[in-house]
Order: C-alpha cells, then structure tokens, then sequence
C-alpha cells in the first residue's frame, strides 16, 4: 500500500466518472536514505540499486521534476508534490524551500500547489515545524502505537528505539498547528492491540486521520533468514527486495491478523468517531459502498496511477516496484508525462483487473476489495489458482464485517445525511444488549468483557505529556 497523507477525503456524487484521475508520484529527494533503520522497511535495500551514489536530488534535477509535474497537470486546479524517501527530511530545509520557489514559478494562475511529506519525525525541529505550517504542508508521521509496540520495530542505525524522539517530533508538530496524519504500520507486534493502537493514536497522540498499513514483506525460501534479519544497514548480506517469491517475514501479519486488526478499530470507531476521526481503510470502504471510486488504489479496480521519482529522475510504475523490471525511464530523457501514460504503465494498471484469478472474480465482495495490491498476491486459491492476495481472509473478513454500516452510511450519504448518525443506531442498540452477549465485534468475548468496555490503554507511552499541547 502507497503510504501517503491525504486530506480529508470528499465524496462526488454517484454520477462521478471512473476515468482515472489525475495521478500521484511519490518523489524520494534522498533515495533510500534513512536516519532510521526499521527491521521491516524493505526500502532501505533499494539503496543497493544506486551504488556509489550520493542520494541527494540535484538542483537542477528537482526544477525540472517540478516544472514537469506541473505541465503533466495541464489546467488541473490542484497538484500534490509528494515527498518520501528513506527519509526526505535529510535533504535539508533548504531544498524544500528551493522546491517551493519552482512550484510558485511553474504553477499556472489560480493553480493551487499541495505539499505533503512522509518522515519518521525524528529529525525535526522547530524551524521544520514553522516551516510545514506557513507552507501548508500536510505531514505523514510513523508512528505504530505505544511505546513498545512502536520499538518494536522501529529503531535507529544502532538498534536504539526510536519513541521518545518521534514523541518529540510530534509534540513539534502540535504545537506549531501543523496538520498531520498517522501513518501505522500493522506487524506481528501491534496486529493483537487493535483497540489500544487506535486509542493511542486518537488519545495520545491526537490524531484526526490515521492509515493502516499492513506490513507484508514477500520473500523467496532461498532469502528468507536474510530478510528476516531485515533490510538495513545493521542486516548483513540483505538481498535487494524484489516482489518475488512466496514466503514472508517474521514480521509480517497474516490475513486473518490484518482484519481482526480492522474490525476491532472499527467496533470503537463506529461507536464514537465517525465524522471526527477519518481512518483510510473506513473512508475506502464507504466509497465503494457508495458507488465512486475511492481514494486508495489498493482497493480500486485498477491503479497505475501512484508512480515514484527516485533521487537520479528514474521513474517506475509504483513504490512497491522500485525495482529493475518497472523502471519505466528517466525524466532526463523522457517527459514525466510521457513515462506515466505510456503504454507500459497502463498495461501495468490494467492488470490489477485483468490478472484476478476467478475466485475474486466471483467474490462477493470483489466490488469493495478488487483483490487488494498485485504485491501481494502470491497465495493460492482453494482450487490452487495462483494470484491470490496473501490478506484475502482479512480482506473478507472485514468488508464482510462492515457490510451492514458501511450500506447503512451510504444510505445516509445519498439522503444528503451525514454519515455520522449511525452512531445513535449503535448507542440503541448497545443500550439493551445483555452484558453476556457475545461480543458483536465477534473477536468471541462477551461484550461487558470487549468492546462493551472502554479500550485498554497503553502503560507506558510517554505520549500524552509529550503531546499535551496540541
Ligand atoms: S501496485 Fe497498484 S495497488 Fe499496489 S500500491 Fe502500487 S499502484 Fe497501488
Ligand atoms: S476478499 Fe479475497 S477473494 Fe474477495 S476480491 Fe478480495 S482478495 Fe479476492
């Protein structure tokens, strides 16, 4: 899944067409180049790729990405400039403010330029923090959960846990009223706390819109202890990550762990946050419900339209492909426009239909899933098709779950209603059900003993002091 902060989404009427919107290219300014070095980031190996670089976007590189993207817009009245890495804060304040004296060369009259970032907020101060609010940038901050859930897996270059100086980061960012979303990854520490990561995130840290990200690391029997040892600087011999092969991490959560993971956030979320709390997947799922197409190209019909920049102009067809076989070619030599419509590139966004084995063809809830990211699929079926996603079960699992509120809310939706008023029906219906009934999140607890009660909180997050302010 493209982990990108988005703003809050809309919904179109029911009349919107399908055509493929304009597209998102995520620009890595410093390649894979990270402070950090999470166990599971399988992008820390791309570095393997550029050999003897210096990972740093040049000047006149970034103009021309910039002019580019802007004329790939044409008369489009927004255009995002997307920034990711590794870590895009290396790069300094400096280019960014070099980025943005290009955007208001480029744009057209009238033409609005939208700035987001991903970084793992370790490295900010002040000045970023007033840099991000004056400039509007919308900041994607990773973040898994408590403390050790976070720890876990997200350590620096020295194994060292990284908490307290996301905390930090965070407090930064609040304080100086930049807007921010909560990009978590789901893995084999977090998948189990559903309700406690959620709390965290919309207690502790204050967070308003929030993905899930469930983390799937693909590997090849002959590679599987080497990326089990992860994929940065402290992994020896790490392979390049490649989508290929059909084993996973460690790290990795099943099927069965990402939609019990969704479910239980979405018990506490439809009781309390709908309207005031925008979790991706949720916002997803309505939209399909709704009838257009959502914002998410996992869950589209077709994608394609989500490319990535790397540091040197390459261009390939998607985050999770930055690999040999999906470069696409240079904006050196080629517009980007060129690159993102070519034939190449919508063959590959086709085949995000075209290639579902039957069992999602048939599936009845295939018009909410559309067999989830091609990355992913290296299962088989029951039949022993192959192309089926590894998270089907979770997949099935919550668009099953949420059939009922997710028709009801669109209802809503198409009555001019808001969507929020299926938390009464909920309050209703939790009013007279017995403290012994099962549980309707269907985890098999007693409903006083789950979602009945308040959500457990963590006990040691150091959050709430460090995010007070916001
Ligand atoms: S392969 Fe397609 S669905 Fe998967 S992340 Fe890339 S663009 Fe999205
Ligand atoms: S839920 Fe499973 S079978 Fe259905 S479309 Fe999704 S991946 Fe395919």
């Amino acid at each position: 899944m493209t982990a990108v902060p988005l703003p809050t989404p809309s919904f179109p009427g029911p009349d919107a067409g399908s055509e493929p919107g304009p597209f998102h290219l995520l620009a890595k300014p410093a390649g894979a180049i990270c402070n950090l070095d999470c166990t599971y980031c399988f992008f820390l190996s791309k570095e393997l790729l550029y050999e003897g670089s210096r990972f740093r976007m040049a000047d006149e590189l970034l103009d021309r990405y910039i002019r580019q993207l802007i004329e790939a817009h044409g008369p489009a009245p927004e255009v995002t400039v997307a920034w990711q890495g590794g870590e895009p804060t290396l790069m300094g304040l400096d280019f960014f403010r070099r980025s943005l004296a290009y955007e208001r060369r480029y744009a057209r009259p009238g033409q609005r330029i939208v700035n987001t970032i991903q970084t793992n907020g370790t490295l900010l101060d002040a000045q970023w923090a007033r840099f991000f609010r004056d400039n509007d940038f919308l900041v994607g901050l990773s973040v898994d959960g408590p403390r050790a859930m976070h720890d876990a897996h997200r350590v620096d270059k020295g194994g060292r846990p990284t908490f307290d100086r996301v905390m930090r980061g965070l407090r930064l960012l609040r304080e100086h009223g930049v807007q921010w979303n909560a990009l978590t990854t789901v893995h084999d520490a977090n998948a189990a706390h559903g309700r406690e990561v959620y709390a965290f995130l919309r207690d502790e840290c204050g967070a308003r819109h929030l993905q899930f990200i469930p983390i799937v690391e693909r590997t090849t029997q002959q590679h599987l202890a080497a990326a089990d040892a992860g994929w940065g600087t402290r992994a020896k011999d790490r392979p390049l990550y490649r989508q290929e092969g059909d084993r996973v991490t460690a790290r990795s959560v099943t099927g069965e762990q990402y939609g019990r993971f969704l479910i239980d956030v979405f018990e506490d979320w439809v009781r309390r946050d709908v309207g005031t709390v925008y979790v991706q997947m949720f916002d997803v799922a309505l939209a399909n419900w709704y009838g257009v197409p959502p914002s998410l190209c996992v869950h589209s019909e077709t994608c394609g339209r989500a490319l990535a920049l790397e540091h040197n102009g390459d261009v390939y067809s998607c985050d999770h492909f930055v690999e040999p076989a999906h470069l696409l070619g240079n904006i050196g030599q080629w517009h980007l426009l060129e690159l993102v419509d070519s034939p190449r590139q919508r063959e590959f966004g086709r085949a995000k239909r075209d290639a579902l084995p039957r069992f999602c063809r048939e599936c009845d809830v295939r018009f909410a899933c559309h067999g989830g990211c091609p990355k992913d699929r290296f299962d088989r079926t029951p039949d022993g098709e192959p192309g089926l996603n590894h998270l089907c079960a979770g997949f099935k699992a919550f668009f099953h779950h949420v059939d009922r509120p997710m028709a009801t809310m669109a209802a809503l939706l198409r009555r001019g209603l808001p969507p929020a008023l299926i938390m009464r029906r909920y309050a209703d219906d939790d009013a007279v059900r017995p403290h012994n009934a099962p549980c309707p999140c269907g985890g098999g607890r007693k409903w006083a003993r789950c979602h009945g009660r308040p959500a457990p909180r963590a006990t040691d997050t150091g959050a709430r002091a460090a995010t007070r302010t916001g």
